[in-house]
């Protein structure tokens, strides 16, 4: 369980003002000059800091609230050993971090031992190292001032010798390794409270962005006309200053939208293999822009290459995807056959995409159609706790674990949700290359199918354990 940050033994300071009670606890722990201030900068960045003067005892203590991958923490930078004080009652240096220690542990969640790599282990380090680890909380060690790969090696072999079972190399002066020391600091603060909590939502919420794309006669401008008809569609006068002159902006039952409109351009196209042409490169600009595409499709005339184009680039552009059949009263049975065929063989890629069918003539759908972009938008917007994430992405790699990469086992060690629109996922890796693109798609649809991600592609990005983004 862990001490709720309100009563650690040694007197709380001030909650910082905009910070939510509650919040778990990281505190970063080591000796004078291995960086700790540095670090804590970087993890907290330009968020708020208060310092909290203790003269005599350390040099200070700041508490600082951080974010990552959608997660709200407070750090706790445990301060600086004050030197002479320490000498003038006689205590070394050593009992002072180890005191430093102990109160970290009663207060956090989670500890943080900083090392300079450089330089080595001292016996003032051993001290603490050791008080952590009695202590029983959960600890990272942090090798910083790691600035170049070469630094990393020896001071592996050393940590590694005195026990440490997880080791950060970082340089918290460049930022290297910072990313993935809070990607490992998040998977231990889930272990260790129930819930780490989500950040507060954005103040003022955004309307939902929906692109109209599709080929030229597909029906697009009759879709919105029959949208803006409708008596429940309130579309917004005010004259666009900042946006677009072909977005209309509207509210369907208190929810906010944006129509970006692509069908303008087909009026000044005269040959049609242009009009085909420009209506792709308007799609992808649009896509750009938005959150969910609307596909519309002339069911009569079926699926073209120009569609299976547009689709990918959807898929490209990490928006959303409703496949939207229109002229839906022209079709009989045997029609809509084909197109179940259609969307099998030329849409096969993008089999995450909602389908839905319509008729702009009759209006039949038309609603059910804004309702479906809705449901991918909010899907797209779907956040999983990382506790939750790696109990299932533990017994799915068990099922079904990567191949062998050049003679090595690829080691899939965590993964983390790190976005939204689109879902996007971190996966922590020995060997980023040697994880086949099949076996992301493999992971991208458990995950769709176990949290229900839909209409939406899933991004997953592998990094490797310590370095770079592959
Ligand atoms: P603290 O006393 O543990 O809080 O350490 P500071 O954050 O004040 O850093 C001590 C010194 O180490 C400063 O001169 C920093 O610029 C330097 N330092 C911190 N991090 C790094 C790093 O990653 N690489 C290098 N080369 N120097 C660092
Ligand atoms: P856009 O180029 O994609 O904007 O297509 P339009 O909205 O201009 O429609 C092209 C043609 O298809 C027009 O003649 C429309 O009247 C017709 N149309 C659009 N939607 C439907 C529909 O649902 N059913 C039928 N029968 N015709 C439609």
């Amino acid at each position: 369980m862990s001490t709720p940050p309100e009563t650690p033994a040694t007197p709380p300071p001030e909650q910082p003002p905009t910070t939510p009670l509650k919040l778990p606890v990281v505190a970063i722990v080591g000796r004078p000059n291995v960086g700790k201030s540095t670090l804590f900068n970087r993890i907290v960045g330009g968020h708020n800091a208060i310092v909290e003067d203790q003269p005599g005892v350390t040099r200070d203590r700041r508490y600082g609230d951080a974010d990552w991958a959608g997660k709200a923490f407070r750090v706790v930078d445990t301060g600086g050993i004050d030197i002479e004080a320490a000498k003038a009652s006689s205590n070394t240096i050593a009992q002072a971090i180890v005191r430093q220690a102990m109160r970290a542990v009663e207060e956090a969640d989670v500890v943080l031992l900083v090392l300079d790599a450089k330089e080595g282990m001292t016996p003032a380090d051993h001290q603490a190292a050791e008080v952590l680890r009695r202590s029983g909380k959960p600890v990272l060690w942090v090798g910083n001032k790691v600035d170049g790969a070469r630094h990393e090696a020896a001071a592996a072999a050393e940590l590694y010798a005195l026990g440490a079972d997880e080791v950060h190399f970082v340089s918290a002066t460049h930022g290297r390794g910072v990313g993935d020391l809070l990607d490992a600091t998040l998977v231990r603060l889930t272990q260790a409270v129930d819930e780490v909590p989500d950040l507060p939502e954005p103040e003022a919420e955004r309307p939902i962005r929906i692109a109209l794309v599709g080929r030229p006669n597909a029906g697009k401008s009759s879709l919105i006309n029959r949208l803006v008809g409708d008596e429940r569609v309130i579309v917004d006068p005010t004259p666009g200053t900042t946006r677009d002159p072909v977005d209309t902006p509207f509210t369907y039952d208190d929810e906010r939208y944006v129509l970006i409109d692509t069908a303008g351009i087909r009026k000044r196209a005269r040959v049609e293999l242009a009009m085909e042409k420009i209506a792709v490169a308007m799609a992808e600009k649009a896509m750009g822009r938005a959150d969910v595409a609307i596909l519309v499709i002339d069911a009569e005339a079926g699926v073209s290459e120009q569609e299976a184009k547009i689709a990918g680039l959807c898929d490209a552009a990490g928006c959303g995807l409703v496949i939207a059949f229109n002229k839906r009263d022209l079709v009989d049975a045997e029609t809509e056959r084909k197109l179940r065929r259609d969307l099998d063989r030329q849409l096969q890629f993008v089999p995450w995409a909602k389908v839905a069918y319509c008729s702009a003539k009759t209006g039949k759908g038309v609603r059910a159609l804004l309702q479906t972009a809705r449901e991918v938008y909010e899907s797209a917007g779907h956040r999983v706790t990382t506790g939750a994430l790696n109990r299932f992405f533990e017994g799915l790699v068990e099922r079904h674990p990567p191949s062998v990469y050049r003679g090595h086992p690829i080691k899939l060690y965590y993964i983390t949700q790190t976005g939204t629109h689109p879902p996007t996922f971190v996966l922590s890796v020995n060997y980023p290359e040697g994880v086949h693109f099949s076996y992301r798609r493999y992971l991208a649809n458990q995950l769709r199918t176990e949290f229900g991600f839909e209409g939406t592609p899933v991004r997953i990005i592998c990094r490797r354990r310590g370095g770079n983004k592959s």
